[in-house]
């Protein structure tokens, strides 16, 4: 089945996000507490994708050879992944671009491996301030990409972005089927 990977800095709002695609109020734990999210959980969603919660990143308390450990396995997740459709990565519309998350998207783009960005949180800012981060990223994106990636925004607590990213979801999986001749 295809497969989707959701990943982000931890706290992001990952957890909310999948619950609120899942429809479930506590299938991916959330916690206010950084790094908690660990392992990878798959999740069959409508019986014809799976989504993948990968572990938060860039938390500052852990040790450097964590982080190495970390930078590890995703790099093999990536690496390994065939199913793999497309990632989402999650940033927090309040905040600024990140080195962080910039370096991540560039790996990502680097290794050809095709990605959405979601804007978390949308609910904490009015629509102006959301447009003007909007832009900034944007504006740092053109400098190194053609394009800037596509990208939603979501508020896991005003369910905001569900129905536009599974109706995203949903035609990715048809151009597939189609190519495939099904
Ligand atoms: P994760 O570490 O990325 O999985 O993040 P969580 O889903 O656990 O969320 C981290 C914190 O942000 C929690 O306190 C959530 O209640 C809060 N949060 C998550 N999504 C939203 C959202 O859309 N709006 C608001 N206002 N808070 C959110």
């Amino acid at each position: 089945l295809p497969e989707y990977a959701f990943i982000g800095r931890s706290n992001v709002g990952k957890s909310s996000l999948i619950n609120m695609l899942t429809n479930r109020k506590s299938l991916a734990k959330t916690s206010g507490k950084p790094g908690k999210t660990q392992l990878i959980n798959h999740f069959l969603i409508n019986k014809n994708w799976h989504l993948v919660d990968l572990p938060g990143y860039g938390y500052a308390r852990v040790s450097k050879s964590s982080k190495k450990v970390f930078q590890k396995f995703i790099t093999q997740y990536f690496s390994f992944r065939e199913q793999l459709v497309t990632a989402f990565v999650l940033v927090d519309i309040r905040h600024n671009p990140q080195p962080i998350d910039l370096e991540f998207m560039q790996w990502l783009g680097e290794n050809g491996i095709p990605f959405s960005i979601i804007f978390t949180k949308a609910d904490k800012l009015k629509p102006k301030a959301i447009e003007n981060h909007i832009n900034d990223y944007k504006n740092i994106m053109l400098e190194t990409w053609e394009d800037m990636p596509n990208y939603f925004i979501t508020s896991s607590t005003k369910n905001i972005g569900q129905d536009e990213l599974l109706n995203y979801i949903d035609g990715l999986n048809e151009n597939m089927n189609l190519d495939k001749g099904e």
